[in-house]
Parts: C-alpha cells; structure tokens; sequence
C-alpha cells in the first residue's frame, strides 16, 4: 500500500511506497510554534521509500541542523528533518487515521488541560536514537 499526502492547497504532493517505521508526537514549544497546534504528530518511513511527486516545498532551518519543510503557497508544516532522518508531519498525510503511534516526546513542555488517554509512553525530552529521534 502506497501512503501518500501533501498540503491543504495541493501544490506538494509525496509517497511513500511502505509503511511508517516510527510514529511520534511532539510537545515542544518549536513544533507548537511550527504547526500552530497543541502538539504534532510525526511519521517516519523506512529508508529509501520516501519521494517527493510534485512541487518543491520550501525550507527553514529552525535550528542547529534541523531543517523544517512546508509549502510556500499555504504554509502547511510538511516536515521536520535532522541527522539525515526525515519526520512528515501527520496532518500531512491523506490517511493519518491510519497511523500507529509509539510515544509521546517532550511531554515536560505539553501544555496544562492536554489529557492524554492513548496509554503510549511518555518522553520528557527528545526520545534518542533512529526510529526515535525526532524533534529538536
Ligand atoms: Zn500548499
Ligand atoms: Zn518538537
């Protein structure tokens, strides 16, 4: 099964062409900041399954490293890339319902109110190491 998304005007389109590796979601404030939301969820695909199939997001590097993809035309959040991993955002994608998570990270900065009944682990910080690096 192809996965595959994009942003909400249409220009950025991607495929995947095998399942996420790693789901997570992120607390920190940059994700909040970058998205607009409570907090992000992220999808990583297995190496090499990964395309882009039209128009060219653009680029910031919100920080040492970390380079933060999203549409020029209507500024959807795409991705968030560093240590040569790649994290779509999961609004991105068509199916994200479809998605199987593996924890919540940087839960110390999550914001009063968020109550989080999924019974996934909690990570105060970032969750270190491949399939569980994302985010700042
Ligand atoms: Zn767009
Ligand atoms: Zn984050």
């Amino acid at each position: 099964m192809d996965w595959t998304g994009g942003c909400l005007c249409g220009a950025i389109r991607y495929r995947a062409t095998a399942a996420p590796a790693y789901a997570s979601y992120c607390h920190c404030g940059m994700c909040r900041k970058n998205s607009g939301a409570p907090f992000t969820g992220f999808v990583q695909f297995p190496d090499g399954v990964f395309a882009w199939t039209q128009g060219e997001p653009a680029a910031y590097r919100s920080s040492d490293g970390v380079i933060r993809r999203f549409c020029g035309t209507c500024g959807s959040s795409l991705t968030f890339e560093a240590d040569g991993l790649l994290f779509l955002t999961l609004g991105s994608l068509d199916t994200p319902e479809a998605v199987a998570f593996d924890r919540h990270t940087y839960t110390r900065s999550r914001l009063p109110g968020i109550a989080l009944a999924d019974g996934l682990p909690h990570v105060p910080g970032p969750a270190g190491g491949k399939g569980g690096r994302p985010i700042d």
